[in-house]
């Protein structure tokens, strides 16, 4: 029995796998968890050798030197409180992470939008899925993926946007290829890439960045040309249709003028519209080729549209499907991670779920309006009106675009504070406080995957040297701030009751988000919960695979809500200073700034260094040579990579991978480079879209 292997899951994508935690070597998936089945991808398969010490933060620092826990959480505190006195609520911010557990997550929003007042908490998950939010809320009334991957398993169709699901979310590939092969499944790719999912795809459409809502308007007036509207599902279970459409068709006249404006081959085009336009059994997945993009949530609604004109909702093997990238994305979505949404998917704008929030923490410092966006705040710390920030399990000086504008704010920042599992991200070095928060293995909770799976994720190593769960540091400084009683939680579980209670309280219906089934769990009921997918409401302990089969939308007449969108060019053309369009993105074997997978030889050797991709007429045309150096630079930054020449990327298009960070090699950074334009509605940077320039290096 001191061998049992202990159920957990894997910290790395949105997938969720579950994953069997043990003595290492550690490797094999969970055969009981439903996401994976006991498969598990090869960042997934190598997590056993990620577990050593040599790198970790193991103790507090302030000012750089070791320190103890009381003058860290006293220092913080007091600086903090400081801040708020002299200058406000809004001088302080939080910037946290979709890698921290949904209890990490719902006692940092609480202490800094129930007791400091402010609504400055956001997520690095508004870089990744900011806009699936804001387009789900737009749709549905709430922020809700309708979707199972059981879905996957029974559609006869499914169309990838702006998804290397085969890199990213690799076990999701493997069970649509898996469909593939038993039921003959379609798989469509839309990228502007040639990616491994697009070359694994039946057909592939190789779109020009930014005119995904050119093509599936024209996809919209298709089916409305060809006779496939559910015209009861739409006259019964909607609004907005006609507008939606007359909108697509002014925008999308004649196919020819889509296929040249998308850049795809016009015979291409025809044979997805029809292939949409005959199959039933149609799943649509996005992930951040559509969100990090200044036209992200137009493009979401585009391909929502789509879905909500055929009626293909809430039936089985249909349905539009965000792959969130992160670990616990969706967790942060449903505590209120986000700036602009206040908990258990409440909002800030509605004064009716500030009054029960309010009641339901027994505070009388609720913040009343939206905090700053993760680019709006970088920006408001630039300038100073930020006094006071605290970076939990990120690193954006590697990640934020405008990358040197972020580093010289974080530099300059009047009081940082960094919890994180090692000590020399580009971001701890600027720490005015350095909290050592505890690892995977470690700590204990719950995560939520894309398909609103809650899975546990179990410790099953000791605690190190002094580290902490990120909750119970959140809490001792909120503690020390003199909000004591809202923060004395014993554990993950307790958290998690009221987490769930809260998504309960005075709920009657009107928010779908709701885990009241799981609000009574006793701390045993916790430790063995069964992963499970919201919603639970009282009473239930069984989930809920698909939302919506009941047709009603929590909206406030039910109805579910088409968005009239028109094709807009990216926020910052290309021309004639840069002329390439630089788009960055994930590799296979690598997970973010690599603090964990880049210890693992084997899942370096896919690429031991950040290479720039090329196509051929440009590297000719620039005189950039194939493994040569290339400098790419931009009117934010620049950075240098070794160049692969490749026909996978169109011309006049570049890709640098996002994992290296400038510790690893020089000028690696695509940060540095990338522009921070936004989405209006979401607020999520358009990483995808930077013009740059290309030289020889
Ligand atoms: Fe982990 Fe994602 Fe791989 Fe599953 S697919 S093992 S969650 S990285």
């Amino acid at each position: 029995a001191d061998h049992e292997p202990v159920r957990t899951t894997c910290p790395y994508c949105g997938t969720g796998c579950g994953v069997l935690g043990g003595p290492a070597p550690m490797t094999p998936g969970d055969p009981e968890h439903p996401t994976n089945f006991g498969r598990v991808c090869a960042k997934g398969s190598a997590l056993g050798e990620t577990l050593g010490l040599e790198n970790r933060l193991l103790h507090p620092m302030v000012g750089g030197r070791r320190a103890s826990w009381d003058e860290a959480l006293d220092l913080t505190a007091r600086r903090f409180a400081e801040a708020v006195e002299k200058h406000g609520p809004d001088s302080v911010a939080f910037y946290v992470s979709g890698q921290l557990l949904t209890e990490d997550y719902y006692v940092a929003n609480k202490l800094m939008k129930g007791f400091i007042g402010s609504g400055n908490i956001d997520t690095n998950s508004r870089l990744c899925m900011a806009s699936s939010v804001a387009g789900h809320r737009r749709a549905f009334g709430e922020d809700l993926v309708p979707c199972s991957y059981e879905d996957l398993d029974e559609a006869d169709l499914v169309v990838l946007v702006g998804s290397n699901a085969a890199w990213c979310h690799p076990i999701l590939f493997r069970r649509l290829t898996d469909a593939r092969a038993r039921r003959g499944t379609k798989i469509v790719a839309i990228d502007p890439r040639r990616t491994a999912t697009a070359a694994d795809a039946d057909l592939f459409l190789p779109v020009q960045p930014g005119t995904d809502v050119l093509l599936f308007n024209g996809l919209l007036a298709h089916l409305a040309r060809v006779g496939r509207i559910d015209r009861d599902f739409v006259s019964e279970h909607t609004n907005g249709f006609e507008d939606a459409l007359a909108k697509a068709q002014s925008d999308a006249p004649e196919f020819y003028a889509i296929a040249e404006e998308c850049g795809v081959p016009f015979d291409d085009l025809v044979a997805f519209y029809d292939l949409f336009a005959a199959t039933e059994r149609t799943v649509t997945v996005y992930s951040q080729g559509v969100n990090q993009s200044s036209r992200g949530t137009d493009k979401v609604n585009a391909i929502i549209n789509c879905h909500l004109a055929t009626g293909r909702i809430g039936h089985a093997g249909m349905g539009p499907f965000s792959f969130t990238g992160q670990p616990n994305a969706m967790g942060g979505r449903e505590v209120g991670g986000l700036a602009n949404q206040l908990a258990a998917h409440m909002t800030l704008e509605n004064p009716a779920d500030l009054d029960r929030v309010q009641r339901f923490w027994k505070t009388q410092k609720l913040a009343t309006a939206s905090g700053l966006k993760a680019v709006d705040m970088f920006d408001a710390l630039a300038d100073g009106r930020i006094k006071a920030l605290w970076v939990m399990g990120t690193n954006p000086a590697a990640s934020m675009p405008n990358g040197n504008q972020v580093r010289k704010a974080l530099a300059n920042c009047d009081f940082l504070v960094v919890s994180d599992c090692v000590p020399g991200t580009d971001t701890a070095r600027h720490a005015d406080v350095l909290f050592p928060a505890a690892g995977w293995g470690e700590k204990d909770g719950t995560v939520t995957n894309s398909e609103r799976r809650i899975s546990r994720q179990r410790a099953f190593m000791p605690l190190p040297g002094e580290t902490r769960p990120d909750w119970r540091i959140v809490c001792d400084v909120a503690q020390r701030m003199g909000f004591g009683e809202a923060f004395g939680f014993r554990n993950a579980a307790s958290i998690f009751r009221e987490h769930a209670a809260l998504s309960a309280f005075e709920n009657h219906g009107e928010r779908v988000f709701d885990i009241g089934g799981l609000a009574d769990l006793t701390d045993h009921e916790f430790e063995a919960l069964k992963p499970v997918q919201w919603p639970v409401p009282a009473g239930q302990r069984a989930g809920t695979a698909r939302l919506f089969c009941d047709r009603r939308f929590p909206t406030p007449d039910g109805r579910a809500r088409f968005i009239a969108v028109g094709q807009q060019a990216p926020a910052n053309a290309t021309g004639q200073g840069h002329p390439v369009v630089l788009n960055t993105g994930r590799l296979r074997d690598q997970w973010h700034t690599m603090t964990r997978t880049g210890e693992v030889a084997r899942l370096m050797a896919q690429a031991p260094e950040p290479v720039l991709e090329l196509n051929p007429a440009d590297a000719i045309s620039l005189g950039i040579a194939d493994g040569g150096f290339a400098e790419v630079s931009s009117a934010w930054g620049r950075a240098v990579a070794r160049v692969r020449v490749t026909t996978d990327q169109t011309k006049g298009q570049a890709f640098l991978p996002m994992h290296w960070t400038d510790d690893v090699t020089a000028h690696g950074s695509p940060g540095r480079v990338a522009n921070p334009a936004c989405d209006a509605v979401s607020g999520q940077p358009e990483l995808k879209h930077t013009p740059a320039r290309l030289a020889p290096f």
